[in-house]
């Protein structure tokens, strides 16, 4: 197979092709085929980019009629049909069943821009500049958000001081006791160096940070902190929002109200680049034009965003994933009790699960192993310890046995490579 130019022309930067060495040519549901014709089990799912699968038979049908029709491409943000249709059928589908009332920004297509949004307007209606963001927290790679993810090697990179966000213990974070007891005192006291901050921003399931889940009662106060304290509760719901956990947002469970949500991610639905920022209509003080973008709501990701939206109508997804994450969440806790001396934990909500290895780089250790067996599969966690499950929500009982057998043969072989090594 031929990978040569791509070591050759492009950049160093490169980072999944290094985890998964070979040349993807074709997908379909919870399947990628190599240049070689060898097929690839995907529990990793474009790191939650495809909850409904690759190539959905009927988002790509959409698509195709959309193009083949001559529906519109780009629009700017101007008015489109296929626009109209996204956010009738957004409201109808999504927002109204939960009696939510929220404004839409379309900013530029990725999540780091749905965050920046976010970050913007919060500190113009609050008139302040410090947002409160958490352990082991991933919100995207442009300057504004990275200040908001705490990987050290990730921030590094930025080059400028990282600045304007302070960040407090996560639910569970080691030694900190009850965080949000922690929290609280430095928002109340004059003393504690903290600035009132505009905003608090989370994920109720840190993906990249390791799959930490946070509980509903503590999300519950969290939302309590910052109502009382007039902060405004991001919730940053890019990788375990539509559906990944479940119901549609993640904090559904928690019966909280977030003042604003980010998605993007599954928002397409066919892995189109497509992010949107939802805000508490009192909030939306923008001015016309002040937050701009050339691919701002991107025509083809309307199309497709709407078809996905019809997985929504009832709560059949949402039934599915319940009984699916309960089999890998089993089938995860048996290879856990099985080499205890290696494997801390099972950690995770709906169809977002970790295992959670007390070693550093075992994650990447089983995820080498189980590529070679056929399995997609990464890591998260700041030293790769956690091996990351986040398959298609779409996927077969029959397929989840399979890529979970993989999982335990490739545990098995990594840890006895492991006691060589160290032998
Ligand atoms: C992926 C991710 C982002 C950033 O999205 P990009 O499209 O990579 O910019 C932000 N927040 C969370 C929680 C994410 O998982």
């Amino acid at each position: 197979m031929n990978t040569q130019p791509f070591e050759r022309l492009e950049s160093e930067v490169r980072s999944y092709c290094r985890s998964f060495p070979t040349v993807f040519t074709h997908s379909e549901g919870s399947h990628l085929t190599d240049e070689d014709g060898k097929r690839y089990l995907d529990f990793f799912a474009g790191a939650g980019v495809l909850n409904y699968g690759h190539n959905h038979p009927d988002f790509k049908k959409a698509l195709i009629a959309y193009l083949e029709d001559g529906g519109i491409v780009h629009s700017l943000d101007m008015y489109s049909a296929a626009k109209r249709r996204f956010l009738e059928t957004f409201d109808e589908v999504i927002l109204q069943p939960r009696g939510m009332e929220y404004r839409v920004q379309f900013p530029g297509p990725t999540g780091t821009n749905a965050v920046e949004s976010a970050f913007k307007l919060a500190r113009k209606v609050t008139g302040r500049k410090n947002i409160v963001a958490f352990t082991n927290a991933f919100h995207g790679m442009t300057l504004g958000a990275l200040a908001a993810s705490t990987n050290a090697g990730k921030r590094a990179g930025a080059g400028v001081p990282l600045d304007n966000v302070h960040v407090v213990p996560f639910d569970g974070y080691p030694g900190a006791g009850d965080s949000l007891a922690y929290l609280e005192a430095v928002l109340d006291d004059k003393g504690s160096g903290v600035d009132k901050p505009a905003a608090i921003i989370l994920e109720t399931v840190q993906a990249e940070g390791g799959i930490r889940v946070a509980g509903f009662n503590w999300l519950k106060r969290l939302e309590t902190i910052a109502h009382e304290r007039n902060i405004l509760l991001i919730v940053d719901d890019i990788q375990v929002g539509c559906g990944r956990t479940g119901p549609f947002f993640s904090f559904e469970p928690a019966g909280i109200r977030p003042d604003m949500i980010t998605l993007s991610k599954s928002l397409s639905g066919f892995g189109l680049p497509f992010s949107l920022v939802l805000i508490q209509p009192e909030h939306d003080q923008w001015a016309p034009g002040e937050h701009n973008g050339t691919f701002r709501g991107h025509n083809p990701a309307f199309v497709t965003a709407t078809a996905a939206l019809e997985f929504w109508r009832d709560d059949s997804l949402e039934k599915a994933t319940g009984k699916k994450a309960e089999l890998v969440a089993e089938r995860l806790e048996k290879i856990a009790a099985k080499h205890s001396d290696a494997i801390a934990e099972v950690r995770g909500r709906g169809l977002i699960q970790g295992l959670v290895f007390k070693e550093n780089n075992m994650g990447n250790k089983v995820s080498a192993e189980a590529f070679q067996r056929g399995l997609i599969v990464e890591t998260a966690g700041v030293g790769d310890e956690v091996l990351k499950l986040l398959p298609p929500l779409t996927t077969t009982e029959e397929e989840f046995e399979t890529g979970l057998d993989i999982i335990a043969e490739s545990v098995e072989a990594a840890l006895a490579q492991h006691q060589r090594e160290v032998a």
